[in-house]
């Protein structure tokens, strides 16, 4: 048994994570008067969040005509009829509200001449329930929204007097015998010492698992950690296998270019200098949604119409827009183009490719985001104490396929509702329950091990093997065989996890450690992504599947459950949730709008 001393702090709530999700929780949470800290490994602003170009949808009409009702259908399309009903009907009513509650907080959106809220064209989302042409619903400033936002909320959630604790790494939950969440065991990074936070309700928003493929937009950072978490207590992760490339990574560095800059006019291209869109989705062209884009450019570079020496990538052209636009809308990915390509985008086209992006699977939770933990009788059981929000959680509003700028919005909405959730179930200033001490002595024993780790294949080398299966058999084209190799290789990867060999034994800045227990946490992740991916017989968003092309409603419309127990990851499935929120009578939606339909744009 490994001993270690330890700091107690007691909250009403801990919130894991100070990225876009988990900020706005700790700020609704201390608003309330909740004593509220938040812990995070990163510096708040520098969370993945930050990253996030493009902007924020919510249907405030500011361009011209839109609706709730019109962004909820697309969003239903988008997840291609696998989300769940009620959480999609809460996103699309809630984000305008969400939107100006960001505006009063302070956040510096791009105007309009009148002085409204800037919005822009984004992929999938459409008027007329899907008959009308592309809506202007994403709300940007400039092409740096994240960073507008991320800023904002930190700024608030300290005037609310909530508290930080920065640089410190979770390790693992802290549960009672009978499932209870009773707070979280963290390891402070600079000094190492270790700290025991005891809360009523512990909030995780972690962030994605994008850093278990070889090429991802998403920061190295974002290694699924509050997923791992929940793994490891038995406790099941939701629809997994669906993983989004976004079409327009720079080939290469991976770095993204936001889908912004098709919104504004830019256009792909093949070799033969085609705009291949118009051929796959003749209304909507390059702003057909993520999936659909990802795979039209990879059936070109298959069929051999990529461009550069080994035809392996694709042109995106920006270089027919006026340079004022592109200084005003899009000055960040012009920098970036110039940095990671070494392109001018007033001049050249720039080279890019689809590059793992966001992971619409996570931990399942209700619209209030509370964790679900579902058994035969009952798919919504609530595991008491814990919640869930962010890319980390599965709510499901992204179901199979996350329409760009419907991220963010999430982030907000859900933060917010978790916060007015706690609100309800949280007794501030009421005693804290002692927690279980098994449960505190096993994250200590855990990191212990993995401290002292003596076996023969080093961190680094062991994530480069799973990275590269993962990219190699569970990305945009998936096939029987593939997934069957990818199964028997990421086994094999993971059962490698007892033969780690750690180096740095110290406490402080050890990065050799920090980086072990993340891959502990990718591992999980990676597992649930490739197995949840071989076992589903259909093609569905993000899940194109060569062997069965159709989308199968009777046998599919349902939501993968996995629990993940070392190298044995043991599948279950749940229902969706088709009932919305409100009726039509009362202002819902009309249910035969959303009826379960081919998805073309
Ligand atoms: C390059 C890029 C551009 C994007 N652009 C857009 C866009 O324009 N519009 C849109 O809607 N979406 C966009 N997305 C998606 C969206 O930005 C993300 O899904 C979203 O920001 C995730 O936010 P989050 O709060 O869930 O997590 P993150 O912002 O990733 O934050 C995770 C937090 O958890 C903390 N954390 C993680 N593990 C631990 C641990 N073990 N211990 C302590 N703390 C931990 C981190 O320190 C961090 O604070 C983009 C994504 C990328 C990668």
């Amino acid at each position: 048994m490994a001993a270690y001393e330890y700091e107690t702090h007691d909250y009403d709530v801990v919130v894991v994570g100070a990225g876009g999700a988990g900020l706005r929780a700790t700020l609704g949470m201390a608003e309330q008067g909740l004593r509220t800290a938040c812990v995070t490994k990163v510096f708040p602003t520098r969370s993945h969040t930050v990253a996030a170009q493009g902007g924020i949808a919510a249907s405030l009409s500011n361009m011209g005509p839109d609706h709730w009702q019109w962004h909820m259908y697309d969003t239903v399309k988008g997840s291609d009829w696998l989300g769940d009903t009620d959480a999609m009907e809460y996103l699309a009513r809630e984000a305008p509200k969400a939107v100006y509650e960001l505006e009063h907080y302070g956040v510096p959106f791009s105007r309009t001449e009148e002085g409204k809220i800037y919005q822009r064209p984004f992929g999938g989302h459409t008027t007329e329930f899907g008959e009308g042409p592309p809506v202007q619903r994403t709300c940007a400033a400039a092409d740096r929204t994240g960073h507008a936002i991320l800023h904002t909320l930190y700024g608030q959630s300290l005037k609310q007097k909530a508290e930080f604790y920065i640089e410190y790494f979770a390790i693992d939950l802290i549960m009672s015998e009978d499932g209870v969440c009773q707070g979280v065991v963290c390891w402070k990074l600079d000094d190492g010492t270790m700290h025991v936070f005891k809360a009523k309700m512990v909030v995780l928003a972690t962030g994605g698992y994008g850093r278990a493929y070889f090429s991802a937009t998403s920061a190295h950072t974002c290694t699924g950690d509050g997923n791992g978490m929940v793994a490891r207590q038995g406790l099941p992760l939701q629809d997994m296998e669906f993983v989004q490339f976004h079409p327009t990574g720079i080939y290469g560095a991976g770095c993204l270019i936001t889908e912004g800059a098709r919104g504004e006019g830019g256009y792909l291209t093949n070799s033969e200098g085609e705009r291949f869109m118009e051929r796959y989705a003749p209304t909507y062209k390059d702003l057909a949604s993520r999936d659909v884009v990802s795979r039209c450019m990879t059936m070109e570079i298959r069929e051999g119409r990529g461009v550069g020496g080994d035809k392996d990538h694709i042109h995106l052209h920006l270089n027919h827009l006026p340079p004022e636009a592109l200084h005003l809308r899009l000055p960040g990915i012009s920098e970036s183009a110039r940095i990671f390509a070494g392109v001018d985008v007033t001049k050249e086209p720039i080279p890019v490719l689809p590059t793992v992006h966001y992971n619409m699977g996570g931990i399942p939770t209700n619209y209030w985001g509370e964790v679900i933990n579902p058994t035969a009788d009952d798919p919504d059981r609530i595991v008491p104490g814990l919640m869930a929000v962010g890319e980390a959680g599965c709510a499901s509003v992204h179901g199979a396929n996350r329409l760009g700028s419907n991220s963010l919005i999430d982030l907000v909405v859900f933060g917010r509702a978790a916060a007015i959730r706690a609100g309800q179930v949280v007794k501030a200033g009421a005693p804290i329950p002692d927690t279980n001490k098994a449960s505190v002595q096993f994250a200590f024993d855990r990191f212990d091990g993995l401290r002292h780790a003596k076996g023969d294949v080093g961190t680094a080398e062991l994530r480069l093997e799973m990275q590269k299966a993962m990219q190699a058999d569970a990305a945009v084209f998936r096939t029987d065989k593939t997934l069957a190799e990818g199964v028997a290789k990421m086994q094999a990867v993971a059962g490698k996890m007892d033969d780690i060999s750690v180096t740095d034994r110290s406490l402080i800045w050890n990065s050799d450690l920090m980086e072990t227990l993340e891959l502990t946490n990718l591992m999980p992740n990676a597992l649930a992504t490739i197995v949840g991916a071989e076992a589903r017989k259909e093609s569905r968003g993000a899940h194109a599947h060569e062997d069965y092309p159709d989308r199968d409603d009777a046998n599919w419309r349902k939501h993968t459950i996995a629990r993940v127990d070392g190298t044995n990851v043991d599948l279950s499935y749940r229902r969706v949730v088709t009932e919305p929120l409100t009726n039509q009578d009362e202002g819902g939606i009309d249910m035969k709008r959303i009826a379960p339909k081919a998805r073309v744009y």
